[in-house]
């Protein structure tokens, strides 16, 4: 999943600043998981901002509503009814819903609410950890199951740096080291034969050489 924290309430203050009217909108996947912009952050921020302005005496309408998802086009359509109440949209999505819905209705502005981080999963509650880099290559296989790109702190694809003590990384202690994890799950496999290869430098062109990425499978297109 996609995750994210709440911007500094001071900055979305500042950012909404101008307008009276302001609809925010969570999204109830990805960053609701991750309790960033769920219903209940949503509702908790409108509330904050809400008891703001009062304090201030500030007059200014702040609604919101929570869609589904907001990087889904059909979701996003939900708003059309709603939208032209508003002056702005303070967007509680990551970054890629933040633009699905500035793309969706150009003549409102759309302001982000949150701090997008990055691709990782959910370890414990209230404890997300980065898992993937999205490289466009994935080599897991090679790796028993562990991303040395997301999960070594200096990315070596050829093995441990050697400062690694008692499984722990050296550079962070707070985290397993993610070269400790793959000797570890290989060995178990019977599959250290795999760390025999010299693996190439990684093809960051695949990520980042040519622009935007896009998946386009025409399979799936009506
Ligand atoms: S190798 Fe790592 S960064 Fe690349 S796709 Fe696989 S998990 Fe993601
Ligand atoms: S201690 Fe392990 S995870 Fe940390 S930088 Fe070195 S090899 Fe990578």
């Amino acid at each position: 999943m996609i995750t994210a924290e709440q911007k500094p309430i001071d900055e979305i203050r500042e950012m909404i600043a101008p307008y009276k009217r302001v609809l925010a909108v969570g999204c109830a996947s990805c960053v609701a998981e991750c309790a960033a912009g769920g219903e209940k952050e949503t509702a908790m921020l409108a509330s904050t901002l809400r008891m703001a302005d009062k304090m201030d005496g500030e007059e200014r309408l702040i609604e919101e509503m929570t869609i589904d998802r907001q990087c889904v086009k059909e979701f996003v359509l939900l708003l059309d009814d709603v939208v032209d109440k508003y002056d702005a949209v303070l967007s509680l999505g990551c970054g890629a819903g933040v633009q699905a819905v500035a793309d969706m209705y150009p003549e409102v502005p759309v302001i982000p609410a949150l701090n997008t981080e990055f691709m990782g999963e959910t370890k414990d509650q209230g404890y997300w950890t980065e898992s993937c880099l999205g490289c466009g290559d994935c080599m897991l296989y090679y790796f028993g199951g562990v991303c040395p790109l997301a999960r070594c702190s200096k990315h070596l694809l050829n093995g441990p740096c050697g400062g690694s003590m008692n499984g722990r990384c050296e550079v962070d202690p707070d985290i397993p080291c993610a070269w400790q994890l793959i000797i570890d799950r290989l060995e178990k496999f019977g599959a250290l034969e795999r760390l025999e290869m010299i693996y190439p430098p990684k093809d960051w062109s695949l990520k980042q050489g040519k622009g935007p990425r896009k998946i386009v499978r025409e399979d799936q297109q009506k």
